[in-house]
């Protein structure tokens, strides 16, 4: 604070607006405030919450200047942090208040968290002893503050004894300040005994972590090789070293194994950070974080802007994972943000993943990222062999998506009383119904996307906008009775031809559809790893970073699914998802097998994988890559314009495209209707920009807008800078 003078007169506050720059607001007389202030503003009829920004404010009337009217107790945003706002709203074409707006997220902890009531042991004893009594004295005999609820479950006793003596003097009311959301990590807790590959590796990374400055490293291991054990080694290296740290996973929620690993490694679990955080946690979370309490931080892509000011390393683990693109108002990817992030302060920043994305491994091989392999998997267990089921020679039952390979697989395996999982990427039953009289197929009204049918639910279901229905007995078009057919399997239909094959087995099927949310999935994930049933059956959440010591089986019901899309990342998509899924499979040294049904066994994906030659996929992908100018040897930016109409959004698509500047290293193609044509009621038009590797692709895109015609009221355009979606 010392460093940045304190500002009287008027001064620029960033608001949670899609606004392009600051607002002025005068500083009152007596407060004082810095660039970073947390503070709360009159905007129109409202008060919201702001940051008091750097640089000159605009030349302003006096008279109209509006005065601050509160400054937060809190500590600043700092000025690294400040910069990434910045930097992020200029490369994904935000507003900076839309970007400071996901710093600003929780309200109640810009005022300190405030101090509870306590007791302490005074010098009165009660008038009578009981047993109870004898217990909760001893207990608070330290003389330190205790709340009354801990000192009576310390003691195990009930409220009212404490209340008891309370009113007979022997306790004194004392105010005990907010207690930390955990405790503070112990580096040297409980230090492992790492493999000569893994020490080797620890060290690179642990000297990452203590030369102060920036570096980005990939940890390159297959499943199970130990990537995580050797990252908590940069973890305590930063901790020793007064740093805060970032640890990023893509699906935080369901990692309750990563929390209970994290425990053994350092004595206590680090602060977490998601959506599915009860808000009073968030608030103190947040609150924590920027007091330097909370040290370490294992949270969701929306961790990046937690507020930190001693922030010295950021792990992205999965860093392939789809799940850190954000498509939503600022639409950015949270692996690149985090290196970026890294960059501005100094830091190291290290990406951990059994199967990279491309562009990670071209930054590595090209030499902009370090690398650190891990090649073999700890104690020697064996990755799973894979096979291909061709599909044109082993055909399913009729009715049926198994092909008989893979149900004598399953068969012998559950012989063996080891478990298996069948992996679906499609949730719900079947993903489209139709009537067999008529022809006519169950389609959302406000989407362009098929009705997926939830048998469990008895509902037919928009997987889009949410859109649900109940599944009638009769055709609405043409009114035959019973003349409905499920079409293609999800999940649940694969769940009843297994129960069919296998009546005696445990089954059970993981999707978010599962009731109770994730309380219930985690539950869920417990039993299946304690090996409480026999058969799984899940879409992508089951393939994500799960450890299921008695799973030898991994069958792929439909290999092909991914590969058929326009997605200039299909290839890649299919490759990371199945060494995943398939990496389940034999993690504590058991023989085993991953099946992968598919109708392209040559296909270059499923020969890779079968071969478990990642290498040579990666080189091919990336010449194809290189070949066609596509990430990262060119750039591709999207324009997604939307409206209540087709015509209101192809004609402003349209006029957009007229409005683009000339330039010689950018291509526009499109407008073309989206793929997801209708989403919600908005009709859906793309443009897709693809420029040479140096192009300036921001620059483009500001002219276009800016030359372009200004949007009415019902049109939405939106920009996605290095887009992950095509849809
Ligand atoms: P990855 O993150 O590469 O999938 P993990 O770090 O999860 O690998 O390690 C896989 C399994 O092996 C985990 O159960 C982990 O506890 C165990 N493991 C890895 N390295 C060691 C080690 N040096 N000592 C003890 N257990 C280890
Ligand atoms: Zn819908």
């Amino acid at each position: 604070m010392t460093s940045e003078s304190r500002k009287c007169g008027a001064v620029p506050v960033l608001v949670p607006m899609p606004a392009d720059r600051p607002y002025s607001y005068a500083v009152p007389d007596g407060m004082c405030v810095v660039p970073g202030s947390i503070v709360r503003v009159p905007l129109g009829p409202r008060e919201v919450a702001g940051i008091v920004w750097d640089g000159e404010c605009e030349q302003i009337d006096a008279k109209r200047l509006r005065p601050i009217s509160q400054a937060f107790d809190c500590p600043p945003v700092c000025a690294d942090m400040r910069r990434f706002v910045d930097w992020v709203a200029s490369y994904t074409l935000s507003a900076p208040g839309m970007v400071a707006r996901m710093i600003l997220r929780a309200p109640e902890a810009f005022d300190p968290e405030p101090w509870i009531e306590g007791i302490q042991l005074t010098e009165a004893r009660p008038d009578r002893m009981t047993e109870a009594r004898q217990r909760a004295l001893e207990m608070a005999a330290d003389g330190l503050a205790w709340t009354r609820s801990g000192l009576a479950h310390a003691a195990g006793v009930s409220l009212s004894v404490i209340d008891g003596m309370k009113a007979q003097g022997v306790f004194s009311t004392t105010m005990i300040p907010p207690r930390p959301v955990v405790p503070l990590p112990d580096p040297s807790y409980a230090t492992p005994e790492l493999t000569a590959d893994q020490e080797a590796a620890a060290a690179q990374l642990r000297q990452a972590a203590a030369a102060g400055r920036f570096s980005a490293t990939l940890i390159d291991g297959v499943t199970g090789s130990g990537k995580t054990e050797v990252y908590f080694e940069a973890v305590a290296e930063a901790v020793r070293r007064g740093r805060q740290v970032l640890i990023l996973l893509p699906e935080i929620a369901l990692t309750q194994a990563f929390l209970a690993r994290f425990h053994d490694r350092f004595g206590t679990k680090p602060a977490e950070w998601h959506s599915d955080l009860p808000p009073r946690m968030r608030e103190r979370v947040w609150r924590q974080v920027a007091e330097g309490t909370v040290r370490v931080v294992a949270g969701a892509r929306s961790a990046l802007f937690l507020p930190f000011n001693e922030l010295g390393l950021v792990i992205v683990d999965e860093e392939h994972d789809p799940a850190y693109k954000q498509e939503d108002r600022v639409f950015y990817n949270a692996r690149d943000m985090a290196v970026v992030r890294g960059h501005i302060g100094g830091f190291p920043v290290m990406l951990a993943s059994a199967t990279p994305s491309v562009e990670t491994q071209v930054n590595a091989l090209q030499g902009r990222y370090e690398r650190v392999d891990l090649p073999s998997r700890f104690a020697g267990a064996a990755l799973p062999e894979i096979r291909p089921i061709d599909m044109r020679r082993a055909p399913p039952a009729r009715g049926g998506f198994l092909s008989p390979q893979l149900i004598s697989g399953m068969r012998e395996t559950l012989a063996r009383g080891e478990q298996s999982l069948l992996f679906l990427n499609r949730r719900g039953y079947a993903p489209l119904t139709l009537c067999r009289a008529c022809g006519h197929r169950f389609q959302c009204p406000d989407c362009s996307s098929w009705l997926v049918e939830h048998r469990f639910r008895g509902q037919l279901v928009c997987h889009q906008c949410g859109h649900h229905e109940r599944r009638p007995d009769a055709c609405p078009e043409c009114g035959t009775f019973d003349h409905l057919v499920a079409c293609g399997p999800g999940v649940e239909r694969i769940a009843e031809e297994v129960v069919g094959h296998f009546p005696e087995a445990r089954t059970i099927v993981l999707s978010s559809d599962l009731l109770g949310g994730v309380k219930r999935m985690r539950l869920e994930f417990e039993a299946v790893a304690k090996g409480e049933a026999d058969i799984v059956i899940g879409t992508q959440l089951v393939a994500k970073g799960h450890n299921f010591p008695g799973m030898t089986l991994v069958g792929v019901v439909d290999a092909d699914l991914g590969l058929a899309n326009g997605d200039p990342r299909a290839a890649e998509r299919t490759f990371q998802l199945l060494s995943q899924v398939t990496g389940r499979a034999g993690r504590t040294g058991r023989k085993s097998i991953g099946l992968l049904q598919t109708y392209q066994p040559d296909h270059p994906v499923m020969q890779a994988i079968v071969s478990g030659d990642s290498q040579a996929f990666y080189e091919r992908e990336i010449a194809e890559r290189e070949r066609s100018a596509l990430p990262p040897f060119g750039r591709l930016a999207g324009v997604i314009v939307s409206a209540d109409n087709r015509a209101d959004a192809e004609g402003h698509a349209r006029q957009l495209r007229r409005a683009a500047p000339q330039a010689h290293d950018i291509a526009i193609l499109g407008p073309a209707e989206a793929p997801l044509a209708l989403v919600g009621g908005r009709h859906r038009f793309r443009l897709l920009l693809h420029g040479e590797r140096k192009a300036d692709m921001q620059g483009f895109v500001r002219r276009m807008l800016a030359d372009g015609p200004k949007p009415r009221a019902s049109i939405r355009v939106q920009v996605d800078i290095d887009p992950q979606s095509f849809l």
